[in-house]
């Protein structure tokens, strides 16, 4: 488990833990929270823990020690693509947050694991490669993103052979439209991070709470649901539905559309992806529809939601342009979070970022590593000489 002690994480253990007899834990890892990751190594008693940071590691060693506990500690990168690589483990977990998860989540493709993708910037900063090397290796990559997930559910089981030649005419991802769907324009300028992390629906960390406030999070997605189903941007259309009740939607060339609705909460694709092709329990309550009573629809808008027209743009654009858009956003994002950037200047960094920088092919995993780098170096120096 990639990044065990954070909001996909500790859905994803819950689920495990009402499974003793399916499942069990043999790698956990973390940044840098030793408290959230020791109190996992004692309930869980995995064989190997992995701390990103190097004094976490240390610590956490410690602690462990003085357990008299049987699990190994590592740290770094080399400690994290050893956790998903590990031989014991047929499924990896990949639910670390940004593309500092794209490293871990591809060693586990190469090890040829069954891969659960929470992880989406991993997708957006090198799909077609994660995707080759998933058939190359031989990998499984499901879902857990919830749309994609319900895509994935509602899709016919020969996809990859194509979405036309398989009867697919469009697949229709929602949205809830987060927390200022309906907010008046003239005040987004003063939103705090604390209103923009108050998701209507959703429980989830920080970073992709701000981007579902942006709709950036949408804008990843489209890319994300180019890559896994291999559609076109155009075989792609954004709905918002602000109930969150319908994870999204496939549409077929007969015209029928099917849907996958649930409660939102995300142990729901989490017990699906680890189960395929069976079912398990995830702890999910029972759909009452009579009291969801309306499922509602509209269009985004997208003068309110900039970050989404990018993500399209840089789709559209392919090569290192969503690199270049996913590094710029994260610095943004975690420039907003500190209050150094104001919730309407994160597209701004964003578009000024992808107009300085040149989109080339995409070419190689050292190369997009590179352009991630020197697109976080120019967002941080337009953020010092203000947006
Ligand atoms: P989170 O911030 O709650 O947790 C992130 C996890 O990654 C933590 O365990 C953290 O220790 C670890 N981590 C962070 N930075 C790291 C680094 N540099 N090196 C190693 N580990 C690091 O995030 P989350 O909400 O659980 O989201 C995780 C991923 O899943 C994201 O890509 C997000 O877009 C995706 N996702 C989340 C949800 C959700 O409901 N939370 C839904 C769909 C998709
Ligand atoms: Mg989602």
């Amino acid at each position: 488990m990639l990044g065990s002690t954070g909001s996909i994480g500790v859905s994803t253990l819950d689920v495990v833990a009402r499974h003793p007899d399916l499942y069990r834990v043999v790698a956990l890892t973390a940044h840098r929270d030793v408290d959230g990751l020791f109190e996992q190594c004692v309930k869980f008693k995995p064989r190997l823990a992995v701390m990103a940071h190097e004094e976490a590691a240390a610590e956490l060693s410690r602690r462990l020690w003085g357990q008299g506990g049987q699990t190994e500690v590592l740290s770094g990168m080399a400690g994290l693509e050893q956790a998903a690589s590990i031989p014991e483990a047929g499924y990896v977990m990949a639910a670390i947050v940004g593309a500092a998860g794209l490293l871990p989540a591809l060693a586990a493709v190469r090890a040829g694991k069954r891969v659960l993708l929470a992880n989406k910037e991993a997708l957006v900063v090198a799909g077609g490669l994660f995707m080759d090397e998933a058939d190359t290796h031989g990998a499984e990559i499901l879902p857990i993103d919830s749309e994609h997930n319900a895509v994935f559910q509602c899709m016919p089981a020969n996809f990859s052979q194509g979405l036309r030649q398989t009867g697919v005419k469009r697949i229709l991802l929602t949205a809830s439209g987060g927390p200022f769907r309906s907010t008046p324009l003239h005040e987004l300028e003063a939103v705090t991070p604390a209103q923009a992390c108050a998701h209507p629906n959703w429980q989830m960390g920080r970073k992709i709470s701000v981007d579902s406030a942006t709709m950036m999070n949408k804008g990843l997605e489209v890319i994300e649901a180019h890559w896994l189903f291999r559609a076109r941007p155009e075989q792609i259309q954004v709905v918002l539905h602000p109930q969150s009740v319908i994870h999204s939607m496939v549409e077929y060339a007969d015209g029928s559309v099917l849907a996958q609705l649930g409660n939102p909460d995300m142990r729901t694709p989490i017990a699906h992806a680890l189960a395929w092709p069976n079912r398990i329990e995830s702890g999910v309550d029972s759909l009452d529809l009579f009291q969801v009573a309306h499922l509602d629809f509209e269009a985004p808008d997208l003068r309110r939601f900039p970050c989404l027209q990018l993500a399209f743009d840089a789709v559209k654009a392919g090569g290192t342009a969503p690199a270049i858009l996913n590094a710029a956003n994260e610095v943004a994002v975690a420039a907003f979070l500190e209050g150094r950037l104001g919730f309407l200047d994160i597209s701004r960094l964003v578009e000024m970022t992808l107009q300085m920088l040149e989109v080339k092919p995409a070419e190689s995993l050292e190369q997009l590593l590179e352009v991630d780098l020197s697109a976080r170096e120019v967002a941080e120096q337009v953020l010092l000489n203000r947006v």
